[in-house]
């Protein structure tokens, strides 16, 4: 396992971890000032200052990328599944131009949280289904592109909301459908907050192995949690044992970025310097 003590050259901060206390360029220019080397952007923020601008200021700050945040949604009724499918295509070309080495998945709950508007449906297993296959289809685009494709099992609190891939099994079983050679074009985004708690997170780790492992996000479980969504806590303040889990995905040959992703009213009230070095310095000790 990979000593994060003494530096954090393998820290990368997800941007919707500051995303209240300034745009992406703002929050790329407070990256420079603490040394951080890597970022994982989201969709609105890049449209926000516009594609090309995003692309400039990534290049002009050197700044690497951990993965591109998000494609998915693919839940939806008949009337929007083109509406779908286009959107994660131009999530494929943007990734591409903003040079990501991954897009993450979150691939989408009921279809009418997924995609507002799609008739409501209580069938998660049809959802589960819809979304196999629209990974399968958007695959095949994000292959033309040399664009991997990271599924990331989310809580089963989010289910209906959200995403129907719940576990790293799920997850996987689906790689293993899609891309049983192993490729590199399809894999996992695994993220503590929403994997900490599965009896079977071990196993599976070492199923996934390093061709599946595409991305590892960090932040804190809180007990009580307030909110589901924007309650997470800053790494060493919950119960997530993260040393554990990054020692397991480092053990099948993981060497990527740590990529720091917190949701939370609380970290968001706070000044950007203040968030990012406390991000540093939890890195350093807990992560
Ligand atoms: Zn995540």
């Amino acid at each position: 396992m990979r000593d994060f003590s003494s530096d954090h050259r393998w820290l990368s901060l997800n941007t919707a971890t500051v995303r209240k206390q300034g745009d992406l360029v703002a929050i790329i220019d407070a990256c420079a000032r603490h040394g951080i080397r890597a970022i994982d952007p989201w969709r609105d923020q890049v449209a926000a200052i516009g594609l090309d601008r995003a692309v400039r200021a990534v290049r002009d700050a050197g700044l690497e990328l951990s993965g591109y945040c998000r494609g998915g949604m693919f839940t939806s009724d008949a009337a929007h599944r083109i509406e779908a499918r286009d959107d994660n295509r131009r999530a494929v070309d943007e990734a591409k131009a903003l040079g990501a080495p991954c897009i993450v998945l979150v691939v989408g709950g009921l279809p009418q949280y997924s995609r507002p508007g799609s008739a409501a449906s209580k069938d998660i297993v049809a959802a589960r289904t819809q979304v196999h296959d629209a990974i399968a289809e958007m695959l095949e685009y994000a292959k033309g592109a040399s664009m991997p494709l990271a599924i990331e099992p989310l809580h089963p609190a989010y289910a209906a909301d959200r995403a129907c891939v719940n576990t790293t099994k799920q997850a996987l079983d689906i790689c293993d459908e899609l891309d049983p050679q192993r490729t590199g074009a399809l894999g996992v985004a695994l993220d503590v907050y929403h994997i900490w708690w599965d009896p079977e997170l071990m196993p599976q780790i070492a199923r996934a192995g390093k061709d599946r492992l595409l991305a590892f996000h960090v932040c804190d479980w809180l007990v009580p949690t307030k909110d589901i969504l924007n309650d997470r806590g800053m790494m060493g303040d919950g119960v997530i044992d993260i040393k554990s889990a990054r020692s397991a995905v480092e053990a099948q040959g993981f060497a990527g970025y740590s990529e720091i992703e917190i949701f939370s009213s609380d970290w968001w009230a706070r000044p950007m310097d203040e968030v990012l070095r406390t991000c540093i310095e939890r890195h350093r000790t807990v992560v």
